[in-house]
Order: C-alpha cells, then sequence, then structure tokens
C-alpha cells in the first residue's frame, strides 16, 4: 500500500496521470502506474545509474608505509622495509583528473596504503580530491599510529571530508591526537582481530578454482597506485615489490593512455575480469583464512 501511494506521488509529480486515467482497460492502466512509478523511484535511487562510469568506492593507495608492521597483511606492506618510492602528488592529481574525466560518480574515495598520514603530500591530493563534483566523500584511514598532519587536519571543516582511525589498542599509540580532536569528521573504530591472507607464495591454483575463489571474493576494491588501476590493492602491491607479475588485462595503466573514451573502455575491460594473479597469492575466501587475535599479529 505504501509503495502504491508514492508510486502514485510520483507520477502526479510528473503529470502522468491524467494521461493514464484515460486508459480505459484498468489491467493496463495498473500495469502502466506500477511499471512508470517503479522505474521512477528506482532512478531516483540511483539504481540505474551507469555501472561502468560508477564507483561506490574507489582506494588511492598512496603511503606504502606502515608502523604496525604485521603478519600477513593484505597489503604485504612490512616487505616494502621502508625503501617504497613516494608517488609525487602532481601525478596522483594528473591520473584521477584522467580518470575523473571518463566516469559519471564515486561515491567515496578511500585514502589508505600504508597509514594514509605516513602520505608527506597528502593535504595536496586531498585539496584536488575535494574540488570535484564527481567525488561524494573523501576519507583518510589511519592506523592510529601516525601523527595527523595539521595541513590534512586544516581541512576537518570541509564536510567532504572524514578521518577513519582504526583503533590497535597499545600500537595505536597516537590515538589521543585523534580522540582530542572531537569532531565529527573523525570516526574512531577499535579492532582485537586480525585477518590473515596468507604469504606472498603462488597456491599453485589452476585457472579454475582462481575464478571460483575471485567470485566468491567480488570484494570490488577497485584502487589506484602509481597511475595503474588495479581490482584489488594485492594486486597493485604484490606487482610493486615483485612478488609476481600480472597480466596486463589485470589493470589499466592511466599513464599511456591520454583520452577519456579510452580511460571508459579500459574500465569497462577490467570490470569483466575472470580473476587476478594474486588471487594465486592469497587466501581470501579459502579455507586457509584465518582471523587471528591481536597480539600474534605483528611480525617479530
Ligand atoms: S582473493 Fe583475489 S581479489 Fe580477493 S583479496 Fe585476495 S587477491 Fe584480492
Amino acid at each position: 500500500m505504501i509503495l502504491s501511494r508514492y508510486i502514485l506521488i510520483a507520477l502526479r509529480n510528473h503529470g502522468s496521470t491524467r494521461m493514464i486515467r484515460g486508459i480505459n482497460n484498468p489491467i493496463l492502466r495498473r500495469t502502466l502506474v506500477l511499471t512508470g512509478g517503479a522505474l521512477w523511484v528506482f532512478g531516483h535511487l540511483n539504481l540505474f545509474r551507469n555501472r561502468e562510469q560508477y564507483f561506490p568506492r574507489f582506494e588511492l593507495l598512496l603511503s606504502k608505509s606502515c608502523p604496525l608492521n604485521c603478519k600477513c597483511c593484505i597489503h604485504f606492506l612490512p616487505d616494502y622495509h621502508h625503501n617504497a618510492e613516494i608517488e609525487p602528488a602532481e601525478s596522483v592529481v594528473n591520473n584521477m583528473k584522467k580518470l575523473l574525466e571518463a566516469i559519471e560518480r564515486m561515491d567515496e574515495v578511500i585514502i589508505s596504503g600504508g597509514d594514509a598520514f605516513s602520505y608527506p603530500h597528502l593535504a595536496l591530493v586531498v585539496k584536488y580530491l575535494l574540488t570535484s563534483d564527481k567525488i561524494g566523500m573523501v576519507t583518510i584511514v589511519s592506523t592510529g599510529a601516525v601523527s595527523p598532519d595539521k595541513d590534512v587536519l586544516a581541512l576537518l571543516s570541509n564536510k567532504k571530508i572524514q578521518i577513519q582511525v582504526d583503533n590497535y589498542g597499545k600500537y595505536s599509540d597516537k590515538i589521543s591526537e585523534f580522540t582530542s580532536l572531537q569532531s565529527p569528521s573523525v570516526n574512531i573504530e577499535a579492532y582485537d582481530t586480525w585477518d590473515d591472507y596468507g604469504n606472498e607464495l603462488s597456491r599453485g591454483k589452476n585457472t579454475e578454482q582462481l575464478t571460483v575463489q575471485y567470485g566468491l571474493c567480488k570484494k570490488e576494491r577497485y584502487c589506484m597506485m602509481n597511475g595503474k588501476v588495479y581490482a584489488c590493492p594485492r594486486s597493485a602491491h604484490g606487482e610493486a615489490l615483485g612478488f609476481f607479475v600480472n597480466d596486463e588485462s589485470e589493470y589499466i595503466d592511466l599513464n599511456k593512455i591520454s583520452n577519456s573514451k579510452e580511460v571508459l573502455s579500459e574500465i569497462r575491460r577490467l570490470r569483466k575480469i575472470s580473476h587476478l594473479t594474486a588471487c594465486n597469492h592469497c587466501d581470501s575466501c579459502t579455507e586457509k583464512f584465518k582471523t587471528y587475535s591481536l597480539n600474534v599479529r605483528l611480525k617479530d
């Protein structure tokens, strides 16, 4: 009943009711009311948004440094040994511009890595992201173990920005700097467990097994690192660390593309991929996947 009323109100607002009342066949009239109204409702809920050009979440992997040194990190971060190259802000911004020109919308851009606050040019990148009307919200993810950058904190008055702090207890030794901020833009979440995605070695799976695993995982964690768009952060970091070589079909190299038509066709291609090389180096969605308590999560 409530849905029918909502649909009728929607149609009335669109001036379609007069036309429908003129139809004598009650079944046809009812069908038209329900179909037209449902289309209007779904349209307003963005359910028919062009899926190819829409990202509910998109991650920017800016920092390759994390103070926590966790065992079996999904991003392999301890394996960088603090030697990772720092991506210039200009290149991050230019590649995001290319991507945004080709798409309609990103509801949320999540800046992670590593600890996002370890990235020295964070404020410059965030300032650019805030200028784009295609981005709904910018979330900066921190471990609570790196002091917030004052230039980024100065941006907290912007309603599009939020800081997500994962509180790992004694490991998050800068947490008081975040709690004292008392800003609605700072969201602190406590963690007492840690997911184990396994080491970097090959599991020797065949294509069929990998396709099943990827289908089950479906994290849809599209992300960008060093100008390449990947379907999963483990794919990006594993390649950067030389643990495996991704097939060219598993990423979009924005550094080699100059027009949005080509970017869009590459997005379509990436969305259809059946599995990733990285899945052969990952225990997610398998019986080997484990969750540990915090006291065994750090590497020696
Ligand atoms: S199974 Fe594949 S897609 Fe899922 S987290 Fe692992 S590497 Fe990423």
